[in-house]
This record gives C-alpha cells, structure tokens and sequence, in this order.
C-alpha cells in the first residue's frame, strides 16, 4: 500500500497531523504501536491552555488550536467546555501578579482575559471560592476529557475514506530513501513520513534525539469527587501556576511568589507541584501535577506527593475530595525550545514536543508542518 503521509503515533501530535494531512484530501497512514492511544495525550488534563503561553509562537498555536478543537469536536462528537479558566490569587503576591499581567502584558500581547474582584468570586459556584483574593479569568481556555477526546478523534479519522489507521503496529525502522517503514505488521510506503512518536526516544532516529539532550518528565495525577455539590465548569490554577508558565515566570512580581513558596511550602519546590484542576464530563475532577525530570521515568508514586496535591486541592476548593483514580503521566521535557523538529532527510520529519502544552498548541501544530510539507 502506498501514501502521500505516513505518521507514526496516534497521541494527539500524530492524530493532529493526520487531520490535517486528511483535510486536504491526501492518502493517510498511522500507525501506533499499542491498540489504543496510551500515551500523555490520554493522561493529561485535557486543558487547552491559552493564558499561560508564552506570548508569540506558542501564543498563536494554542489561539489557533482552540478553533480547531471546537471544529474537531463536532466532527468526532466529543465534549469541550470553552468557560475558560480562573487562576485563583490566593496570596498578595499572587494578586499583585495576575494584577500586572491584566494591566500590562495580557493587553500588549492579545491574553484574552477579565479580572475577577473577590466580590465577583464570591457570587460564582455558590460562594466556594469566596476565600481567595482575586482570580483571573482566561477567557479563551477550554477543557476537554482526553480519554474521551483522543480515542474519537482517533475513531472519526478512521472513518474517513483516505485515512488508515493502523493500531498494534510497532514502527520499527524508516527507509526515507525508498520512503518505506519497516512496521511490526509489514512494510508500507509513503510520499512523507512524519514521526510523532512523543517521548520514546529509543526507537526511531536515537542518534538524532540523543543529540536534543532529551529529558522526560513524571507527573503524579489524581481522578477526585468533590464532596460538595460543585458542577465545575471552568479550569482552575492558582497563582502557584505562574512560576510555572512562561506568560507569567519572566514578570517581576513571580519571583516574590517563588519567594514565598520556597519559604513556606518547600515541599510544592521539592516535588514541582502546583495545582491544576479540571472537570471531567462526570462530575468529577481531574487533578494534579507533580513534576520530577530525569532521563527514565521511575514506576514509583510517591504519597507524600499525592498528599500535597490533595490538601491544595482541599484548600482550593474549600471542601474535602475523594479519590477515584490515580496514575502518572510522562511527557519530554526541558527541550531548549518547546518543540522540537528535526527533518534528517527531506522525506522525514520528527515533530516531538519538549514541554508539556501539547493538547494546547497540538492541532495547530499539525496544521503547520503539513502546510510547509504539501502545501
Ligand atoms: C500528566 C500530564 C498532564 C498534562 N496536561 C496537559 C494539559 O492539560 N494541557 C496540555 O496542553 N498538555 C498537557 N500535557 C502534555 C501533553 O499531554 C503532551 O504534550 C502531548 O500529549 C504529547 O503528545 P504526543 O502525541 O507527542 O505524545 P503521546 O501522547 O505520548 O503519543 C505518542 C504515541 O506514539 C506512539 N509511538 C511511539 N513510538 C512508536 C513507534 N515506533 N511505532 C508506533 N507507535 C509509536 C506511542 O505508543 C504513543 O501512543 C500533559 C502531559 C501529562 C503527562
């Protein structure tokens, strides 16, 4: 059989290029070693984060991608809650910094986004968040349920006539020169081949990823029920998330809140927790993350870790949890850049992300690499 694409990976990174490629009319192939998408795309928060981008690439993938998203979503019949997020001020310094952000960079650089007073807060979620100081609303967020979003979108492109989706299959090795992948279930051949193979950096192109100084990173995460009615339908950071994300990081006023944290909470430093919750479809919610960096992701969930990310989740909410699910995910991290391209041959081209905002920039991000491949 032969293609215009072959993509290799069906985590959201291969199944936006497969889209895309699928959108203008070419011959698709993907293959994905495991018979179901397993990977970081169905562990995550399904948060399509637009706030806490750094302005300009990352910036306009994730605007982009949130058009897609809504698109997508009608196609493959998945749910997206576009309420946006509110990053909640817990401390001064917290509200001293989402403060400066709406005045300053969130109007030079096009961060869709209100400000809400404590009296706002207040009137929103029956009171619940009445404790905190202030929140910002990211206007434009969404939140998707990636274990339902990935295997529809994964199910509609199937369903297309010029897409093959090919699960089970190991793609074991790449001829470029005779454009052939050499696969656990035979060889194919394809015009392109695009890999997207997230952070399995031992199988295809080692010696070209090795050179990334490639890094993976290990996140603790927790499925909870509120045990307060609390039909949530925005995301919610505080302002832990702006040491975190890159919009926020480089301000002036987040070094008083890393200040604060090292001083007071040390252990949120130790493990790289900040707080991250979302709701599922089910009334439950998704929450999380630790971030522990190394060159293999260790099996073992610490308690002490899950702990922390519990009693924030408490205190956030202002009402107790109780568990359902716990699992980690794993994502490549720490590239010098957030995404990485490498193109060793001109029929070939590895698209791998290095930051873990792949559900928000990775529609628009399929939509680029094949506009500069075919278009
Ligand atoms: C816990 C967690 C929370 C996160 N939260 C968010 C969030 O809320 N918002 C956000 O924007 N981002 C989030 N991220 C980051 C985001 O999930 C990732 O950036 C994104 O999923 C990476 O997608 P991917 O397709 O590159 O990788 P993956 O989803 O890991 O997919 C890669 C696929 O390639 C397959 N594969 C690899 N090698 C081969 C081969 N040789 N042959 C065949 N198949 C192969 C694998 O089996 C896998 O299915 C989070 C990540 C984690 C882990």
């Amino acid at each position: 059989m032969h293609y215009d694409v072959a993509i290799v990976g069906a985590g959201i990174i291969g199944l936006a290029h497969g889209y895309a490629a699928a959108k203008r009319g070419l011959k698709v192939a993907i293959f994905e070693r495991s018979y179901t998408p397993l990977g970081a795309s169905i562990r995550n928060f399904g948060h399509g984060q637009i706030i806490g981008q750094a302005p300009g690439r990352m910036l306009n993938l994730a605007k982009q991608s949130r058009h897609i998203w809504a698109d997508l979503s009608t196609k493959a019949n998945f749910m997206v809650r576009q309420k946006g997020t509110y990053l909640l001020a817990r401390t001064e310094a917290e509200q001293e910094l989402i403060e400066a952000f709406y005045a300053g960079r969130a109007k030079d650089y096009g961060y869709e986004c209100n400000l809400l007073s404590k009296a706002q807060l207040a009137e929103s979620y029956n009171g619940q968040f009445a404790h905190h100081r202030a929140a910002l609303h990211g206007l434009e967020d969404q939140v998707l349920y990636s274990r339902q979003a990935i295997p529809a979108m994964a199910n509609y492109l199937a369903s297309l006539d010029n897409v093959t989706l090919g699960y089970s299959t190991l793609v074991r090795d790449i001829d470029p020169d005779k454009g052939c992948l050499i696969t656990s279930q035979g060889r194919f051949n394809a015009e392109k081949i695009i890999i997207c193979s997230g952070h399995d950096y031992q199988t295809l192109l080692a010696e070209e990823i090795r050179a990334l100084d490639p890094v993976v990173c290990r996140l603790q995460m927790l499925r909870v029920t509120p045990n307060t009615a609390l039909p949530l339908e925005h995301a919610l950071m505080t302002g832990l998330s702006c040491t975190h994300y890159a919009a926020f990081s480089d301000l002036p006023q987040a070094q008083a809140i890393a200040e604060q944290i090292s001083r007071e909470t040390p252990l949120l430093d130790k493990y790289g927790i900040h707080l991250l919750i979302t709701p599922t479809p089910y009334g439950d919610l998704i929450i999380g993350d630790s971030h522990e960096y190394s060159l293999d992701a260790q099996p073992f969930n610490n308690e002490e870790t899950d702990q922390l990310l519990l009693d924030l989740t408490e205190q956030t909410l202002n009402c107790k949890v109780t568990v359902k699910e716990r699992w980690q995910g794993v994502y490549g991290a720490k590239g010098k850049e957030p995404i990485s391209i490498l193109q060793p041959h001109p029929n070939l081209t590895a698209v791998l992300m290095r930051t873990g905002l792949g559900m928000s920039v990775g529609p628009a991000l399929g939509e680029e690499t094949i506009s500069q491949i075919f278009d």
